[in-house]
């Protein structure tokens, strides 16, 4: 096919991405500012297990509390992708860990170094291009004399050959911008176009995780910190500083320690709430052994993620789940959307806005997705105004329940069960104002997930400025 797609940034959105389109005849080429060695992240995470069977891998099975496939590792440092303990179930901590509950989770905790590697493998195989140490600068496009996200056209990207120290203009049909939420590319459109809006500082969390020798033999079982005992579950504490603190293990020998917290100097540092745990937890004190800290995204999705001869993907689309920052299996799920879309675009030769508005439609209408992950973002930005004792109290009141949280924790919302719930503990007793605080968020999150089912079925400009307008003024009535 005489198409040609440039990808930016080889993440699991833009590699999966350029696979499926490689495998289907499209000429394509992903550019990369790192290199094969360092792709993703040294630790593992816990990714979606349906996202990653979507994907095509060769997912494992159960068996107990251990995971079997080819590509379970089968020694901590051995070959493979995915880390040997299962944690079908999740134990959620209130913040002052008085009271837990048990949720399903559905993910699997996967090296995010080695499933990068495989991703990247799979599209070079597909016929999929890969330049590495080239970094995506900007956008080459055109306007066309109207103020809106018609009024441009994209036909290339800026690249920077790190090495050479040279800039390259690449022409393509489509330019695809998956590089993570530094976001580089859609920055350089002009405003009207409604995608260069740079992400605040509140869309983001600061995280912190190590992985850690696990010695659970030198752990004593005696009662730590509100009554528990100090064995280490797999767990969240959620709520806790205005964020998360975590374990996963790992296997026999090792486990995950990590925590997230506001954006905010205020916000303690996430290591330090990790050193505290560490102390408490004499079978986990030994060195890590690998780890890392970032930003991570945990913002609203952009409300549309295209325009002509672009699209954006992933992070840089701010589509992880904004309760848990977990991102790869969005970034997944939207590749797999959007290869659909841009293979019948490819067929017809075309890059235009009608056509590519698709994407949008797969994400927002066609997937129960897009509207929970923009509910869930106003849950998000209520819950982290609220103390760690507030967040108690919502766990002793019972809304925050094993229905709720295992919805909020795998990127779910459902809009009446919510709804219906704050409204019946509001009638039950007299009334804190954090609970009105929290009804006005549910409720508003419920009003945002039953918009965005009415989100614009195709490009029209006038219906999508009053979808718009329509979520910002509900955004803004949640956080009034
Ligand atoms: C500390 C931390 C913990 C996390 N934990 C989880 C978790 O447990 N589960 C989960 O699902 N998600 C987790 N996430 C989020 C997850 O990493 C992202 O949501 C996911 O990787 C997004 O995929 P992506 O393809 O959009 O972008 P990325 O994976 O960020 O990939 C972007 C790629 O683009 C490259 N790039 C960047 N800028 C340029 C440029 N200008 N030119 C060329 N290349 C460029 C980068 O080098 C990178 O390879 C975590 C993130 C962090 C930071």
């Amino acid at each position: 096919m005489n198409y040609k797609v440039a990808v930016v940034g080889a993440g699991p959105g833009g590699a999966v991405l350029a696979r499926e389109l490689a495998a289907r005849g499209i000429d394509v080429t992903i550019y990369e500012k790192s290199i094969y060695g360092e792709l993703g992240h040294d630790w593992s995470d816990a990714v979606e297990f349906g996202a990653l069977k979507e994907a095509g891998l060769e997912m494992p099975v159960l068996e107990g509390r251990q995971w079997k496939g080819s590509l379970v590792k089968t020694a901590p440092d051995g070959g493979g992708i995915f880390e040997k303990h299962a944690v079908p179930i999740l134990r959620i901590y209130s913040p002052g860990k008085k009271t837990y509950r048990e949720i399903e989770f559905k993910m699997i905790t996967t090296d995010r170094r080695r499933l990068a590697q495989e991703l990247v493998r799979q599209a070079g195989r597909a016929g999929a291009k890969i330049k590495y140490l080239h970094e995506g600068r900007g956008l080459l496009y055109r306007e066309k004399g109207r103020a809106d996200l018609e009024g441009v056209e994209v036909y290339g990207v800026v690249v920077r050959d790190l090495e050479n120290e040279e800039d390259i203009e690449i022409r393509a049909d489509l330019v695809v911008e998956s590089s993570g939420f530094s976001a580089v590319l859609r920055g350089s459109l002009p405003g009207y176009s409604g995608l260069a809006e740079p992400f605040q500082d509140s869309d983001f969390a600061l995280v912190h995780r190590e992985v850690r020798p696990y010695r659970p033999e030198l752990e004593d079982g005696a009662i730590g910190e509100g009554g528990m005992a100090r064995l280490i579950p797999d767990h969240y504490r959620y709520g806790y500083q205005s964020g998360y603190q975590w374990t996963h293990i790992h296997n026999e020998e090792r486990i995950d320690v990590g925590a997230g917290v506001k954006r905010d100097s205020k916000s303690e540092d996430p290591r330090d709430i990790i050193e505290a745990f560490i102390a408490e937890h004499p079978a986990i004190k030994a060195p890590m052994i690998r780890g890392g800290r970032s930003l991570c995204i945990v913002g609203r999705p952009l409300s549309n993620f295209v325009a002509p001869g672009f699209l954006v993907l992933g992070d840089a689309a701010s589509t992880s789940v904004p309760t848990t920052g977990c991102g790869v299996g969005s970034a997944i799920y939207a590749a797999l959307g959007a290869a659909e879309v841009v293979c019948e675009a490819a067929l017809e030769n075309r890059n235009d806005l009608r056509k590519l508005w698709d994407v949008n439609k797969k994400f927002y209408l066609e997937s129960d997705r897009g509207p929970s992950l923009a509910a869930l973002s106003e849950l998000r930005i209520v819950l982290q105004t609220l103390s760690s004792n507030e967040i108690d109290l919502l766990f002793e009141k019972g809304l925050l329940d094993a229905a709720t949280l295992q919805q909020a924790i795998n990127g779910h919302f459902s809009p009446l069960p919510a709804a219906g719930k704050a409204r019946a503990l509001l009638a039950g007793f007299s009334v804190p104002g954090i609970l009105v605080k929290l009804n006005r968020a549910v409720t508003s999150a419920a009003k945002i997930y039953d918009h965005y089912l009415e989100y614009p079925s195709s490009w029209d400009a006038g219906a999508f400025t009053k979808w718009e307008s329509r979520a910002r003024s509900l955004q803004m009535k949640g956080r009034d």
